[in-house]
């Protein structure tokens, strides 16, 4: 069995909302309306390549499909997570998923998606849409169709290094100045709610106002998750979030760090600081996955890595 390390080459994405912070990663971006780096994912809009070892040039989906014990022959049509990082230098708009039972049923067996955000950081006084303020459906349908915005939407202060986990019919959008890490479902589907009544090449996008009806929860019920904290020799390791989905942490080595990998596979994005994994240089930008039955990973350096597996 191999027991390299994949490393993955970012696909970046030109969106309307989009900045150029993700030149600070160290990336080379394509322009200044850059609003997404897809790190790890194995989607067909954006399908990551290997980049070096054995399996350079594949891509994610073709190693998921040809080489499934790498993941601890994990099952599943698709690799499962897509792995993220958003500059939103103006507001995205603002959306929400479906869950998988609806997404199987109206978009040809589509997974559903939740998501969850950290914030890496983001300008003084920001805001973050979560939520909405109906308080049942028929109040939802209302304020959508009655375009009674600034009652509906819930928007609260955001600070680097929160964390929000967002289910499927949660209304949601990151607003401009933010940039985040999104750890997600493999899907693409998002249903546009309002989009601030923005021109895109002289026409207003798509929006979705049936299908959001019916997915919006209502009432808005707050997820709450405990974010806990375990301390090791040089690292500290911070689990976010741990739901049917996904686990993510945050893991900061500061020195020489020892951690055994015990899951399928694990995800993990460098976001700040550099230094060495099993004598390996990464940096700040370097994503890749560490395979099933990969033992132990010694760190160097000081850095933080936003991990994520599934149980
Ligand atoms: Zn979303």
């Amino acid at each position: 069995m191999s027991k390299n390390i994949i490393f993955l080459n970012p696909i970046f994405k030109e969106t309307i909302w989009g900045g150029n912070k993700l030149k600070q990663f160290g990336y080379s971006i394509p322009s200044d309306t850059i609003g997404e780096c897809w790190g790890i994912s194995a989607h067909k809009n954006g399908d990551c390549t290997i980049c070096g070892g054995e399996y350079k040039g594949m891509t994610l989906s073709q190693l998921w499909n040809s080489h499934r014990d790498l993941f601890g022959n994990c099952e599943g049509d698709c690799f499962p997570l897509l792995v993220k990082i958003i500059d939103a230098k103006k507001d995205l708009s603002i959306q929400v998923h479906p869950d998988d039972r609806y997404a199987m049923k109206h978009e040809n067996g589509s997974l559903g998606k939740t998501e969850c955000w950290y914030v890496l950081d983001c300008e003084k006084n920001s805001t973050i849409i979560i939520g909405h303020n109906a308080k049942n459906s028929i109040e939802v349908e209302n304020m959508i169709t009655g375009r009674h915005w600034k009652e509906f939407i819930r928007e609260i202060p955001v600070h680097k290094g929160d964390f929000f986990q967002i289910e499927p019919g949660c209304v949601h959008a990151i607003k401009g100045g933010t940039l985040i890490l999104e750890t997600q479902q493999n899907s693409d589907i998002t249903y546009r709610v309002y989009d601030y009544d923005r021109l895109s090449n002289g026409q207003p996008r798509n929006l979705h106002i049936k299908q959001s009806i019916d997915v919006i929860q209502a009432p808005f019920k707050e997820s709450s998750y405990e974010r806990t904290i375990s301390f090791g020799l040089d690292y500290t390791c911070e689990k976010l979030i741990e739901c049917p989905l996904y686990c993510v942490e945050s893991l900061k080595i500061s020195g020489s760090a020892q951690i055994p990998q015990t899951h399928s596979f694990m995800n993990m994005s460098v976001i700040s600081g550099e230094g060495t994994i099993n004598n390996i240089a990464i940096k700040k930008g370097t994503h890749f996955i560490l395979p099933y039955n990969y033992g132990n990973i010694e760190f160097k350096g000081d850095m933080q890595i936003i991990t994520s597996y599934i149980q």
